[in-house]
Formats: structure tokens, C-alpha cells, sequence
């Protein structure tokens, strides 16, 4: 079994000062496949120094270092890609070949678009014409704090860490403590490519412990979170006592509204987007909304879709979705699916219950039900399995008001071949994202959402200013440029 009890602080992997044993569950098997140590408050406090200690002089450093910086991370990463690839895959069980491609890719992706964006920044621009001895100053919001999920490690790392380098920020990293193994890597890589000691560091720890510590911490200025709701809440109310900035990337209930004249692919598309990576993603299109006139085609396509989406062992190689992270997203999944079953939805793929063949690992079944309606559970909460829910409607107005009536807003999706009628509806929709017809967002385009989803948007120059703070001054002198 891997050994990794040791954190990233100061420049160094250095013992636990207060740690506790955790052993890392492998979803494929529900063996162990690691121990790593979770720290405490000495631990924290290390860290917490380290960053604080190295920040004057990276924050006043010049950027154009801190962009060779990145770029030097960018090639050990792409070097170390199969480490991390692999990391990823045991420790929260997507498929090997999803792993290396889309989970490694995706922060590949962002690191390649902060580096094109960088230039955008002003960190010293005038004010107006009419102010000439006036500039406005960005410069690094301090001391942040990163807590980190378990679905998508690298892409939530990357968006928090790369964005926090290029502002001039120094960090604590907390990765999730379900899925540390990439984190490891993720520190390794930094140290390789030269980040200055105390810049960034790296202790594990659990909720209750390092990150509620590091939400409290009267040294960390700024607490940037991706996961849950709940600690969400718990965060921003611990960050409230010492007025911390506190960037929230929380869940989604995402609508895909699919018109009567939608390209013949999209049911398809818009199925198999929510069963990738086993229904764990916040932007997942978990609510089907199709109109009336194609409706029941669209129920029999989803549940074809299901039946042939095959689930195994984030080991093997190939196309298949993997098991769930662990034993209480498993247990969650299975207590939606069956109040789906219980509140009348009709249940037309998959169910309650291991597929087939599969006995051990927190594998489940792709599910699909029809004949969803907006208020039952299924519709409401964030389920983050591969569980889509199919609701019918009639005419643009209806869509547009079922999609809006959730709590959350973070992606939907439009499915039409009417221009028109397309921009009408993504203009009303109240989410941060609205992807139409199957067209990713571009580089550089702004993720994150309204309402329960989060504050704050992460990627591109977008997700750089989130670590900037504004500073106006006036009687600035010309001659001195
Ligand atoms: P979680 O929110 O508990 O964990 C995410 C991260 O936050 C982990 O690093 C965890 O250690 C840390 N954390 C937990 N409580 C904290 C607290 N009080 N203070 C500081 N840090 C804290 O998520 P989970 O329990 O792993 O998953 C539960 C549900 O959250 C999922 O079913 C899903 O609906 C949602 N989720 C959403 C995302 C997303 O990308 N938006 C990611 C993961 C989970």
C-alpha cells in the first residue's frame, strides 16, 4: 500500500505535526489502496505561516515571472501526465482512458488558457481621461485557502492554484480527503518546477479539521471552496468573523431544454453528458425538459442510451463509466433512485441495485426516469450519479420556467435549430453557464453560477481577478513612470 503521510509546507515534505492515519478506499475494488495522514491544527498553522511568510515578496514580484512560472508548471505537468492519470483513476474511480484524456486534459485546458490570458490583466492602468493622475492597482488578495472536491481533481486544482500564482497570491491546498493521491503528484510537480518555498503548500485534512481551520484562520485572507452546499455554508459563516473572501463553486441541477425541432443527436448527447464520469460533475444535465410533440421518442432514446452505457472497473481500459468515489455517494444514489421509484417517477432504465456481474466496487446502475415532475426530489437535489430525470413541456414560456424553478444556476443547455428562439431562451435562463446545441465554451469563458451554485467565477482572466483585490490611487506621478 502507498505510503503519503507527509505535507507539502515551506518548500518541503515535512512529518505530520498532529496528524491522523486515513486510508484511501479505492471505488473500484473498496479496498485500500493508500494511507495518508490527516493534520490538524499545527499543521495548518505551518502552513498557514509558510504562505504568509513568502507573500510579500511574490506579491510584489513581477508578473511577467510568475507567467514563466506557470509556464515551467505546464511542462512538468504535461510530462508527469500519466503519474497523475493514473492517481486520479484509483483514487475516485473514473476509467483509465477517461482519466488520462479528460480528467488530466481538463487541467491541461485551463493552465493553456490562463497562460494565453495572462496579458489581458492590467495590474497598473489609468483611471479615465478625465483623471490623469489617477491609476487603478491590482494586486493579490494575500493568503488564500483552497479546498478542493474529489470529481474532478485536477480541474478544480488547477482553476485555483494556477490563477492564484499568476495574481501573485501565496496558498494552503487541501485536496478532498477521499481523493488526495493526485494532490501528491500535483505538489511533486510544483516543487520540479521551481515555485518559490512557502508559495505553495499542501496539508490533507478532512472538513471538520484542516479545512474548518483554514476557514477560520485569522491569516488566510481569502477561503476559494468547490464541493458541497452545506460546506459551502459552513465556510462562508466561519470566513465571516474575519471577513475573508470567500469564492464559492458549489452544485447544479442543469436543465437541458430540448425543443421539437432539436438536431436528432441531442437526446443522445445530452444523456450521455450525464452519465460521464458517473454522474459526478456540478454541471451535469440531470434534468431533461423535452417538448411535448417529441417526448415520447426522446424517453425511448435516454433509456437505450442507459442500457447500452456500460459500467466497470476504472482499471480497465475502454469507453465504460466507472464505479461511484465511495460507500456514501453509493448510498445516496441508491436512496435517490428509490424515491424516485416511491414519489411515482416512471422508472424506463437501470434502478436501484449493483449492474449485473459487479459485486463488489460502488458501482451503480445507469438510471432514467420519465414522466418527472418538477417538484419531486429527482428534480431537486444534486443526486451526482448517473441518474437522469425526463420532464415534458409545451411551448418556450413552460421550458423556461421549469428550468428556472431549482435552487441552484449554474449550467443549462438549449437544444434547437431555431437562432431566434435559442437566444430568447438562454437570455431568460437564470444560470452562470447556457450551452446551445452541443457547443463547448469557448477558452477562457468564465465557469461558475447564481443562487445555490456559488459566487464567483473561476477560469481565464475571470478566474484570475477572483484573487485580485482593487486599489484606487490618486496623485500619481506621471514623471515617475
Ligand atoms: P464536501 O463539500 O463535503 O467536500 C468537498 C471538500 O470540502 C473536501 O475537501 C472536504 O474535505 C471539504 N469540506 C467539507 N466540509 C468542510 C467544512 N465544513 N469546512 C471546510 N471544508 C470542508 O463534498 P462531499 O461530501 O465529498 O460530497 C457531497 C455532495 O457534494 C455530493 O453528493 C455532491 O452533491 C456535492 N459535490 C459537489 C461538487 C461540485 O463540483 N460542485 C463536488 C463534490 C461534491
Amino acid at each position: 500500500m502507498l505510503e503519503h503521510r507527509k505535507f507539502y509546507i515551506d518548500g518541503a515534505w515535512v512529518a505530520p505535526k498532529d496528524g491522523q492515519d486515513l486510508e484511501v478506499i479505492d471505488p473500484s475494488t473498496e479496498e485500500a489502496c493508500a494511507v495518508i495522514s490527516l493534520g490538524g491544527q499545527a499543521d495548518t498553522d505551518a502552513a498557514v505561516a509558510a504562505a504568509k511568510a513568502a507573500l510579500h515578496d511574490f506579491m510584489y514580484s513581477d508578473p511577467s515571472k510568475r507567467l514563466a512560472l506557470v509556464k515551467r508548471i505546464l511542462e512538468v505537468y504535461n510530462k508527469r501526465g500519466e503519474d497523475m492519470g493514473r492517481a486520479i483513476s484509483m483514487e475516485m474511480g473514473a476509467p483509465i482512458d477517461m482519466a488520462m484524456s479528460s480528467q488530466v486534459g481538463a487541467g491541461t485546458f485551463h493552465i493553456e488558457n490562463f497562460i494565453r490570458d495572462f496579458d489581458k490583466i492590467e495590474f497598473i492602468a489609468p483611471l479615465s481621461d478625465d483623471a490623469p493622475n489617477d491609476r487603478i492597482i491590482r494586486e493579490a488578495v494575500g493568503v488564500c485557502a483552497l479546498i478542493t472536491p474529489w470529481n474532478w481533481p485536477m480541474n478544480q486544482v488547477t482553476l485555483k492554484v494556477i490563477a492564484a500564482l499568476l495574481a501573485g497570491c501565496t496558498m494552503v491546498l487541501k485536496p478532498s480527503e477521499i481523493a488526495p493521491l493526485s494532490g501528491i503528484v500535483w505538489a511533486e510537480i510544483l516543487d520540479e518546477a521551481g515555485v518559490p518555498k512557502g508559495v505553495f503548500n499542501l496539508v490533507n485534512g478532512d472538513g471538520p479539521g484542516v479545512g474548518t481551520q483554514l476557514s477560520g484562520h485569522p491569516d488566510v485572507d481569502m477561503v476559494s471552496f468547490t464541493g458541497s452546499g452545506r460546506a459551502g455554508k459552513a465556510i462562508s459563516k466561519n470566513a465571516a468573523d474575519t471577513f475573508k473572501r470567500v469564492h464559492l463553486e458549489l452544485g447544479g441541477k442543469g436543465a437541458n431544454v430540448i425543443f421539437a425541432d432539436a438536431d436528432e443527436k441531442a437526446v443522445k448527447r445530452g444523456a450521455m453528458h450525464c452519465f460521464n464520469n458517473t454522474g459526478q460533475s456540478c454541471n451535469a444535465p440531470t434534468r431533461m425538459l423535452v417538448e411535448r410533440s417529441v417526448y415520447d421518442r426522446a424517453v425511448e432514446t435516454a433509456a437505450q442510451v442507459a442500457e447500452q452505457t456500460r459500467v466497470a472497473s476504472a482499471h480497465e481500459s475502454g469507453k465504460h463509466i466507472g464505479p461511484l468515489v465511495s460507500q456514501a455517494q453509493f448510498d445516496k444514489v441508491q436512496d435517490l433512485i428509490q424515491k424516485g421509484i416511491d414519489e411515482g417517477a416512471r422508472l424506463v432504465a437501470g434502478g436501484v441495485g449493483r449492474p449485473d456481474g459487479l459485486n463488489r466496487g460502488y458501482y451503480v446502475r445507469p438510471t432514467v426516469f420519465a414522466d418527472v415532475s418538477n417538484d419531486m426530489t429527482i428534480a431537486r437535489e444534486e443526486i451526482f450519479g448517473p441518474v437522469l430525470s425526463i420532464i415534458p413541456f409545451e411551448g418556450e414560456d413552460q421550458a423556461i420556467s421549469i428550468a428556472n424553478d431549482t435552487d441552484y444556476g449554474l449550467t443549462n443547455y438549449v437544444q434547437s435549430q431555431d437562432g431566434a428562439k435559442r437566444n430568447r431562451v438562454a437570455r431568460r435562463l437564470r444560470a452562470g453557464m447556457i450551452e446551445m446545441n452541443g457547443t463547448s465554451r469557448g477558452r477562457g469563458a468564465p465557469f461558475g453560477g447564481m443562487k445555490a451554485s456559488g459566487i464567483g467565477r473561476e477560469g481565464g482572466i475571470f478566474g484570475i481577478e477572483e484573487f485580485l483585490e482593487v486599489k484606487a490611487v490618486s496623485g500619481w506621478s506621471n514623471e515617475a513612470d
